[in-house]
């Protein structure tokens, strides 16, 4: 726990969504005090609602894509739905909050002075030609398919911190996340993890897209919030970008049957098609992360299913 006089205000934009909300339980754990600005698009009050009477946490129903005068030390930048199903329903509102999102809270950063994180995407490499991907690889993104309002907004964004940083010498910090998963996922959110262990929590269908030997590497939630808060911390000369996420990767077919297994399910695997411009490989290489903030991810796939599991078991 922080003294006083180095207790922080930060700000967590998308702070009620999935990782967000895990962000802010550790923040406030630290004995920072938390500013939540969320419209509440994709997450919902129920992830914050244990914190709404806490004195160190503020919540601000509020739109990135308008401008925000808060005084505060850092930034984290959340807001973004990150669910294809989520960030396609309507595909200029997220452009919008990438890029305008990503302009007012960079103004925000500049007029107060605060250090500033994107949470990124493994999205910005596209569909890989390099594998596992390295920072140094830039990409093979389709910039007018279905994915490309979240892709290319996610690297539009890079690029304003890259330029707020040279042009206005902002202290900036770039995370690409990769894939990542556990308690608090909306279980209609439409990604991977949460749709298998519904479904097959459910004993309904396991909706396989195409063949299911693209593969993920997936990483559990609390790998990554220790992560994010060490690169808040880290030296202002190291801004990143860097890979944040786990490299064990996996097919969808080896998740479906993990999942199978360790909810013990009677349900059966059905293959649907495949959405367009569907990355076939994704593996962070993550040596970055590891030289440069002392970090690696601890748990494993099944450990982190097994709490990933038990948590919807309590909520359907
Ligand atoms: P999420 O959908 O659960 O959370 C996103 C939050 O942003 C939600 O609470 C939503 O209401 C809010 N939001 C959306 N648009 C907004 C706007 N215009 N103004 C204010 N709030 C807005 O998703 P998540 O998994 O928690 O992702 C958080 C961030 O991490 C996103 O920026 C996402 O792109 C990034 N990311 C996540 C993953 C992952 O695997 N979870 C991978 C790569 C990147
Ligand atoms: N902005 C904000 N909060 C602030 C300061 C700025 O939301 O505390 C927004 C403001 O809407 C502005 C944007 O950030 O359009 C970019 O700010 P910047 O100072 O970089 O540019 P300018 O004000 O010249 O457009
Ligand atoms: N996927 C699947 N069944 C589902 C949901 C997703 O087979 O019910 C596949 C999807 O086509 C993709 C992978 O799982 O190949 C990961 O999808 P997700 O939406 O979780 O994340 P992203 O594609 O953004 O990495």
């Amino acid at each position: 726990m922080t003294n006083e006089n180095e207790r922080k205000r930060i700000l967590v934009t998308g702070g009620a969504g999935f990782l967000g909300s895990h962000l802010i339980d550790r923040l406030i754990d630290k004995g920072d005090e938390v500013i939540c600005a969320d419209n509440l698009f994709t997450g919902s009050k129920d992830n914050i609602a244990h914190l709404l009477d806490h004195k160190r946490f503020e919540f601000i129903r509020h739109d990135v894509t308008s401008p925000l005068y808060v005084e505060v030390d850092k930034i984290y930048n959340l807001a973004c739905p990150a669910s294809p199903i989520h960030y396609q329903y309507d595909p200029v509102q997220t452009t919008k909050t990438c890029v305008h999102g990503a302009i007012n809270m960079l103004g925000l950063a500049k007029r107060v002075k605060a250090s500033i994180l994107q949470a990124s995407t493994s999205e910005v490499y596209g569909d890989p030609e390099v594998h596992p991907q390295t920072e140094d690889y830039w990409g093979k993104v389709n910039p007018i398919g279905i994915r490309s309002c979240y892709d290319e907004g996610k690297r539009c964004a890079e690029s304003l911190f890259f330029d707020y940083w040279r042009q206005h010498n902002l202290q900036i910090k770039v995370v690409r996340i990769f894939n990542t998963y556990g308690p608090r996922m909306n279980p209609n959110d439409g990604r991977v993890v949460s749709n298998f262990v519904v479904q097959a929590l459910r004993n309904e269908d396991i909706t396989i897209y195409g063949d299911g030997q693209q593969t993920r590497s997936f990483c559990y939630v609390d790998d990554l919030i220790d992560v994010m808060v060490l690169m808040m911390n880290s030296p202002c000369d190291f801004t990143g970008p860097v890979n944040i996420g786990n490299p064990v990767e996996f097919t969808m077919l080896e998740l479906a049957e993990l999942v199978i297994k360790l909810t013990g399910s009677k349900s059966k695997l059905v293959f649907e098609p495949l959405p367009s411009d569907d990355p076939k490989l994704r593996q962070p290489d993550i040596s970055l992360a590891k030289s440069n903030l002392g970090w690696e991810p601890r748990v494993c796939l099944e450990d982190g299913l097994k709490e990933t599991i038990a948590y919807f078991k309590k909520t359907l």
